[in-house]
């Protein structure tokens, strides 16, 4: 793992993606059960060269983190241009949608991972895992899936850059 600035994270993320790489990222809170460091970590695996690159911070790097899941998901998803999101989501989907709007409700701060093919995390390596943390109780809900869950990110995204903070 490398640690880097937020130029040359931004300037990574820039050079995999256009370069049509296999690369995702996580944004890791001090309480993240995937984060061994006790600050805000914006995590990025370059896939194909198996290399992961780290910025860390005090505070969660969400600007960041915006564009570098417009990029990954794209813009439309992560804007949440449609109307229908609810459409075509699985069961396990729609309890991470619930929980959510519970923890919403609560005014509590959350947030979630997608785990792409081939993630260090991922115990699917070869699906997609939708991974939402409860910071309340520490338990995990995981939706695994063959595909990129777009509709469902429709939601979470535009809900998870709602948030003031995250947790
Ligand atoms: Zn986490
Ligand atoms: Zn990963």
């Amino acid at each position: 793992m490398n640690h880097v600035s937020k130029e040359e994270i931004t300037d990574i993320v820039n050079g995999l993606n256009t370069t049509g790489r296999q690369w995702h990222y996580h944004l890791m809170t001090p309480t993240c059960r995937f984060n061994d460091t006790d600050q805000f970590a914006l995590f990025v695996e370059d896939v194909e060269n198996d290399k992961a690159y780290v910025l860390l911070s005090e505070r969660a790097q969400m600007k960041i983190s915006k564009v570098f899941a417009k990029l990954l998901h794209g813009k439309d998803v992560v804007e949440n241009t449609l109307s229908n999101s609810a459409t075509e989501l699985t069961r396990q989907e729609k309890n991470i949608i619930e929980q959510i709007d519970e923890l919403t409700s609560l005014g509590m701060h959350w947030h979630h991972h997608v785990f792409f093919p081939h993630c260090i995390f991922s115990n699917h390596k070869d699906n997609f895992e939708l991974v939402l943390e409860n910071p309340s109780n520490q338990s995990t809900i995981i939706s695994v899936s063959r595909y990129e869950p777009k509709q469902v990110l429709r939601y979470i995204e535009k809900a998870f850059y709602s948030q003031k903070s995250v947790k």
